[in-house]
């Protein structure tokens, strides 16, 4: 679950042509240092200096220029994680596995584990594939 992280976050917002905000380089700074998704309310609780709508426009922006991707908890809360370097502008790659703890409630992004290749149904067009595993995470499962 290692992304392949750019650490170098300045440059990332200029090859997106995004403006070297304070919030800006504040949010990928946390969303990279963590291996589990992050949820708005998190980063709201985390930023206190930033108002909601500016994480929002924030989150959104980002997720537009496939800098991060959304993934839906078992809540159906959305949670936050950094995207590979195959993502871009209007697509994105992020179909891999997608862990949801049951009892930590941590969204992982398994990376390594790509969906196959899933032929639908003719008259069907899909725009995307999303796969959810529920269960214990290594942390929790070692302690139960
Ligand atoms: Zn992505
Ligand atoms: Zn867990
Ligand atoms: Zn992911």
């Amino acid at each position: 679950m290692v992304h392949t992280h750019n650490n170098n976050f300045e440059g990332l917002l200029e090859k997106h042509h995004l403006k070297k905000t304070g919030p800006r380089l504040k949010v990928l700074s946390m969303l990279s240092a963590k291996n589990v998704a992050t949820s708005q309310p998190d980063l709201e609780s985390v930023m206190s200096d930033i108002d909601r709508v500016t994480l929002y426009r924030i989150l959104s922006a980002f997720e537009e220029k496939g800098i991060i991707h959304k993934v839906f908890d078992l809540n159906g809360t959305a949670n936050y994680a950094m995207c590979s370097s195959g993502c871009g502008e209007d697509h994105h790659h992020d179909e891999h596995l997608h862990f949801n703890c049951t009892n930590c409630k941590n969204v992982y992004c398994l990376d390594e584990l790509n969906l196959p290749p899933i032929k639908l149904p003719k008259g069907f067009k899909p725009e995307g594939f999303t796969l959810y595993a529920t269960g214990l995470c290594p942390k929790c499962s070692k302690t139960a």
